[in-house]
């Protein structure tokens, strides 16, 4: 199994996804739904791994996080209710459905996804022999732009939407020949009772493609936490690459890549460390004589070595 290679780093906006104004109102609506609805439990069982060897990581907005000491994912433990309540908040969707707030998706990150789409082609070639005109079934895509490119790509043959705020009208494919789970992990309470759904809709021979933050990447955990790009409810799942490797498994999956292709973390802990903690003294001591070279050199061993916080993965049904 192919587990790291060396990237260069790519090129283009690698900013927010939304300017200030949007990301502070998305928050503001994510926080006012937080502070009604307050974890009904402190559940201390992993969703992960099912071990009750759990503690607090981090608070956030009253929040607790907890990290798992055996497979060392991050979780919030919510119930489903209130999970499935979150992501089906009409004010939320109104915003991200909202021309604004797709037309900055595109002009932010137009480029980072036509890089993915081509990622994808490679791969799709690689494990299934062919990467045109196949039958895609992308799973809870937020973002108008990026299904348009993958629509537009000799990948596609026929593409259907599921799961997704989006009531775009769409061929229905019984079995497809990829499945698409983007940056969805992380509002999975159950993480493998998802993907065993998603399992259904691949074919025998098909292969699962998934990206999403991982837990144990370097910026989550010096910072205990990451940025405020990281929230409750919108982040209540933060695998470490083992709890990923675990929910598959448990999912009827097979791996046949796992990649941490980030290139952010660095800057993420730069730009944030006043919040590493006092005792980190390495981090500290790193970011106060490392020069840029260094720097770089760092982030990309954090790559190569699967420790950044962005996994890209493809798996195949067992
Ligand atoms: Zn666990």
């Amino acid at each position: 199994m192919l587990r790291a290679y060396d990237y260069a780093e790519p090129a283009g906006e690698r900013g927010a996804l939304q300017d200030s104004q949007l990301f502070q109102r998305e928050k503001q609506i994510a926080q006012n739904f937080v502070i009604t609805h307050p974890l009904k439990t402190e559940t201390e069982v992993c969703p992960v791994c099912g071990s009750r060897n759990t503690r607090f990581i981090f608070q956030r907005w009253d929040v607790n996080y907890r990290f798992c000491d055996d497979c060392d994912s991050i979780f919030v433990p919510i119930d489903p209710e209130t999970c499935a309540e979150y992501l089906e908040l009409p004010e939320m969707k109104e915003l991200r459905c909202s021309d604004a707030y797709q037309s900055q998706a595109v002009q932010r990150r137009r480029g980072i996804w036509a890089d993915f789409v081509m990622w994808a082609e490679y791969r799709t070639y690689r494990y299934l022999g062919r990467n045109t005109r196949l039958d895609l079934i992308d799973f809870g895509n937020k973002y108008t732009g990026y299904m348009e490119l993958f629509q537009e790509s000799k990948l596609c043959g026929r593409y259907e939407l599921r799961n997704s705020l989006f009531p775009l009208e769409s061929p229905h494919i019984e079995q497809a020949d990829v499945v698409l789970y983007l940056n969805q992990l992380q509002h999975e309470c159950m993480p493998a009772e998802s993907l065993k759904q998603i399992r259904r809709a691949l074919k025998d021979d098909g292969i699962l493609i998934l990206n999403t933050r991982l837990g144990s990447g370097f910026d989550i955990l010096t910072l205990k936490g990451g940025t405020d790009n990281i929230f409750p409810y919108e982040h209540i799942m933060l695998p470490s690459k083992r709890g990923l490797e675990i929910i598959l498994d448990q999912a009827g999956f097979d791996l046949l890549e796992i990649t941490t292709p980030g290139t952010r973390d660095m800057e993420a802990v730069l730009k944030n460390r006043e919040r590493i903690e006092d005792t980190n003294f390495f981090v500290k001591y790193l970011l106060d004589n490392a020069d840029g070279a260094v720097m770089a050199d760092f982030q990309q061993f954090l790559q190569k070595s699967g420790l950044s916080s962005f996994a890209q993965v493809v798996a195949k049904k067992r």
